[in-house]
C-alpha cells in the first residue's frame, strides 16, 4: 500500500505577517512536486487567508492550528470549520498536546471538532501522544489507542481513510529528544492497528500517520523510511524557510 507522505509545519504562536510573507517568498518555486508529497503549514488563524493568497502556484497547503466544532453562533473568539473551508484552508490540527494541556481540551471536544471539519470538507490532523511518565511506565500503546478510539468515535470509515493522524510523544515535542525511528514506527503501528480494529484493513492501509517531536532535516529521512510513518508534523524546524526546505529534500 503506498500512501502519499505529508510533511506539515506547525508554527504555533510565532511570526508576524511580514515574516509570514517573507517565508512564503523564500520557499517560492522550491517545494517538491505535489504528486510526491503533500506539504502544509499550520499557522495562527490571523495569517491563514494571507497565506492562501501569497502561496500563488506553490503546492503549499494551508492549515489551521485549531478550530471550533460549531459553524456559527455566540462563541466569542472561535473559528468555524465552514470559515476555514470557505477560505481555501485544507487542513486543521486538532487535539495537539498543547491544546489538551493548556486549554483543557478533552477527547470529546476533539471528536466533535473532527466531525465538524469532515462535514465542512477540511481534513483533520488528529494528534495523539503520551507523557514521559506514561512512556516510562510502558503504557504508551494503551494510552494512544484510547485517544484514537475516542477521537474517532462515530466517524465513518471512508472519512477516517482520508484523515491524517499525528503521533506526537509529548516528551519529544520541543525538547530536542526525537523518539528513535523504531519507537516512532512502533507507536504509529499501534495507531494503525487501532484503526484496523475499528474499521478494517482497507481503512487502516489508507489513513496517513505522521510522527511529530523534534523532527529535523537530519532526522527526517530515517523516520520517513519506516513502514508505518507517512509524514511528519514539525514545530521548531518549520519556522525558518531553509530548515523547512531541508525537511523536504528527501522528496
Ligand atoms: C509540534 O509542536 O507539533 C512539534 C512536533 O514540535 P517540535 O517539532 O518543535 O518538537
Amino acid at each position: 500500500m503506498s500512501r502519499k507522505p505529508i510533511i506539515a509545519g506547525n508554527w504555533k504562536l510565532n511570526k508576524n505577517l511580514k515574516e509570514v510573507k517573507e517565508f512564503i517568498a523564500k520557499i517560492d518555486g522550491k517545494l517538491p512536486a505535489e504528486d510526491k508529497v503533500d506539504v502544509a503549514i499550520a499557522a495562527p488563524a490571523l495569517y491563514l487567508v494571507s497565506m492562501v493568497q501569497e502561496r500563488g502556484n506553490n503546492p503549499l497547503k494551508v492549515a489551521a492550528e485549531n478550530v471550533y466544532f460549531e459553524n456559527s453562533g455566540a462563541f466569542t473568539g472561535e473559528i468555524a470549520p465552514a470559515m476555514l473551508a470557505a477560505e481555501g484552508i485544507e487542513y486543521s490540527i486538532i487535539g495537539h498536546s498543547e491544546r489538551r494541556e493548556y486549554f483543557h481540551e478533552t477527547d470529546e471536544d476533539i471528536n466533535k471538532k473532527a466531525k465538524a471539519l469532515i462535514e465542512a470538507g477540511v481534513t483533520p490532523i488528529l494528534c495523539c501522544g503520551e507523557t514521559l511518565e506514561t512512556f516510562e511506565a510502558g503504557k504508551t500503546a494503551e494510552w494512544v489507542s484510547a485517544q484514537i478510539e475516542a477521537g474517532l468515535a462515530g466517524i465513518d470509515g471512508k472519512d477516517v481513510a482520508n484523515m491524517v493522524i499525528a503521533y506526537e510523544p509529548i516528551w519529544a515535542i520541543g525538547t530536542g529528544k526525537t523518539a528513535t525511528a523504531e519507537i516512532a514506527d512502533e507507536t504509529c503501528g499501534v495507531v494503525r492497528s487501532t484503526v484496523e480494529k475499528l474499521y478494517g484493513k482497507e481503512v487502516a492501509d489508507a489513513v496517513r500517520i505522521q510522527y511529530g517531536g523534534s523532527v529535523k532535516p537530519e532526522t527526517v529521512a530515517e523516520l520517513m523510511s519506516k513502514e508505518n510513518i507517512d509524514g511528519a508534523l514539525v514545530g521548531g524546524a518549520s519556522l525558518e524557510a531553509d530548515s523547512f526546505l531541508g525537511l523536504l529534500e528527501i522528496y
